[in-house]
């Protein structure tokens, strides 16, 4: 009986594995043909400078239509990428079409600086910096109007070689923000020797700050740090009223999240914000 039980298991998970392998290799099809006929879309979400209460700054991130009308998750989508060695060119893409954008639409949008995320492969590849800035260049951006995002377990786990790239960056004007600061890693020790200029808090840790006194503290503590440290520190995954409200008086500068804006596609930040 225990036997004919676990073949029924077994089954079911060769099943749901058959699944899985099926929309992974569609995912990856989409997306490759996306890249290839331009219908990868960019959308962007619009960051709030806390002092002017105005959108200053916004964060691209890749959409790739499911084909019924909406999107695959960005996270699935770039986790695919990665162990299919397609990343770096979905981030080229990614890049070009954001740093176009910008230089299309920022001042009229009134936004200062657009964040584009970058994957562990592409800061690792030989002459990735070089490579990131001619692309950046062919688009006629101004260089100090783009940063560039970087996880902050990732650039921990290759800080080494990831540093190098990161200074060059930094040396021709982009911007480096550490994305999803204040989970697991987050040492406030090294703040002050890693080449960035802006620490972006993990929504998980937004998200807590209401409930446990002790993570609102901790937020505290990176932006006091950060500001001795002479960065810049972004709220990700603001949500509500008394989410904004406690993160304001913090003494962040940035906000981004729903209780602001969405990310959008081109086209309605255009709308939003020119009206
Ligand atoms: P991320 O860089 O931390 O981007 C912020 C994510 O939080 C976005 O998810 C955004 O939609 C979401 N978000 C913003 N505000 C809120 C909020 O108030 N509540 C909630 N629940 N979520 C909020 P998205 O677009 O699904 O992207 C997920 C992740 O995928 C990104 O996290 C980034 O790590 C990665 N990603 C997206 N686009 C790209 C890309 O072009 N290249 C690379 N390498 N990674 C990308
Ligand atoms: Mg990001
Ligand atoms: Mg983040
Ligand atoms: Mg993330």
């Amino acid at each position: 009986r225990f036997a004919k039980e676990s073949d029924q298991l077994i089954a079911i998970y060769n099943e749901r594995l058959e699944e899985i392998i099926r929309t992974e290799a569609d995912i990856l099809r989409r997306m490759k043909e996306a890249i290839g006929n331009g219908t990868l879309e960019v959308w962007y979400q619009p960051i709030m400078l806390l002092e002017e209460g105005r959108y200053r700054a916004a964060e691209a991130l890749v959409r790739l239509p499911d084909g019924k009308g909406g999107y695959f998750s960005a996270g699935q989508v770039i986790s695919l990428a990665e162990r299919n060695g397609i990343v770096e060119e979905l981030g080229d893409y990614v890049l070009t079409k954001a740093c176009a954008f910008m230089k299309e639409q920022g001042d009229r949008l009134g936004v200062q600086r657009i964040g584009i995320n970058l994957s562990v492969q592409q800061l690792l590849l030989d002459n990735s910096a070089g490579h990131l800035l001619e692309l950046i260049r062919s688009t006629g951006v101004d260089l100090n109007r783009i940063t560039l995002e970087i996880t902050e377990s990732i650039l921990i786990q290759s800080i080494d070689r990831a540093s190098k790239t990161l200074e060059k960056l930094r040396q021709a004007g982009a911007h480096i923000a550490l994305d999803d600061f204040g989970v697991g890693y987050s040492s406030l020790n090294y703040l002050s020797n890693l080449p960035v200029d802006i620490i972006k808090i993990d929504r998980s840790l937004t998200q807590q700050i209401l409930t446990q006194p002790k993570q609102y503290k901790l937020l505290k503590t990176i932006v006091d740090m950060a500001s001795i440290n002479g960065l810049v520190v972004v709220a990700e995954g603001v949500e509500t009223e008394a989410e904004q409200k406690a993160i304001a008086a913090s003494g962040l500068q940035y906000i981004q999240g729903y209780y602001y804006a969405r990310p959008m596609s081109d086209e309605k930040l255009m709308q939003s914000l020119q009206d």
